[in-house]
């Protein structure tokens, strides 16, 4: 049996988030065909659904927040790997003594401060005045594009978030100011004790340290009985290292990051000429051969 592990955003997803037509006809296709198709995300679960849901897709293994949760086709919640409640503490308190927006994934709502949108429109305003030229489009598409989420839940500060006493799967930072999110990224990579990835240029974000894409791959793939040889995984992002090392094939996006397309086996299109689709096409035809 043939598996194709796919990312969402940049990959499975057109830039106006959506999956296009001829994506999901390419995935009802192969799903007739025999071929397993899961999705791999850093998106909440329930937020994926949505995105499905008007693609008129079913049937998914979804593996969601990186690696933290995996839920089966008819959503059920299989697996997760929740952080340990005191590391979400120290990560919550440091993002909010260096002013971060952020968001912490559960089972159910993406908790996010009251203030974060305040502090990311102020850091546009920052990024602005510092520089004239700036592409001011790009950063508002970027805000719209992290607030379009489904099932957010506000708060007044990160206690209540821990007060809910909640499973957490996933914390997500976001900045448009280069220096702060470095600083981040610096602070929390000498932190042993949690995964630290990027999934697009504004953020990092947090797991469990024992999740992964990569590691959330080989748990559908042994719970459907499949083979990591015929596994072919698609991404186009740091986040997606783990799966493209470990599937049998990792396939990068035409548009993903240099670094991404050095180290898969191969390169398809792009999210906006269905990048997927062809992947699946040529799945579909080998099979076709080999009968
Ligand atoms: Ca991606």
């Amino acid at each position: 049996m043939k598996m194709i592990f796919t990312d969402l955003d940049g990959t499975l997803l057109n830039s106006s988030s959506e999956i296009s037509t001829i994506n999901a006809e390419a995935i009802k296709k192969a799903q007739k065909h025999g071929v397993e198709v899961v999705v791999a995300t850093g998106r909440a679960y329930f937020d994926v659904q949505e995105i499905l849901k008007k693609a008129e897709l079913s049937n998914l293994w979804v593996i969601a927040a990186n690696g933290a949760t995996i839920h089966d086709p008819n959503g059920q919640l299989r697996h997760s790997v929740p952080i340990d409640a005191h590391h979400v503490k120290e990560a919550l308190q440091w993002l909010d003594a260096n002013e971060f927006y952020y968001e912490v994934f559960a089972e159910h709502a993406i908790y996010t401060p009251n203030s974060g949108r305040e502090l990311l429109a102020i850091e546009i305003d920052r990024v602005k005045s510092a520089n004239k030229n700036v592409d001011e489009e790009r950063l508002h598409h970027a805000a719209a594009k992290q607030y379009s989420q489904t099932g957010f839940a506000f708060v007044a500060s990160y206690e209540d978030i821990l007060n809910t006493n909640a499973e957490l799967y996933n914390v997500l930072a976001f900045s448009f100011d280069d220096e702060k999110r470095k600083k981040g990224w610096d602070h929390f990579s000498k932190q042993h004790d949690m995964t630290l990835v990027s999934s697009a240029d504004h953020n990092f974000e947090l797991e469990h340290k024992d999740a992964s894409k990569g590691n959330a791959l080989t748990y559908v793939i042994k719970e459907l009985g499949g083979s990591l040889h015929d596994t072919i995984a698609i991404g186009d992002s740091f986040n997606d290292v783990s799966m493209l090392q470990t599937a049998g094939k990792g396939i990068a996006m035409a548009n993903a990051h240099a670094e991404i397309k050095a180290l898969a086996d191969d390169v398809t299109l792009t999210n906006d000429e269905n990048g997927v689709a062809s992947v699946i096409e040529k799945v579909l035809e080998a099979q076709l051969e080999a009968h």
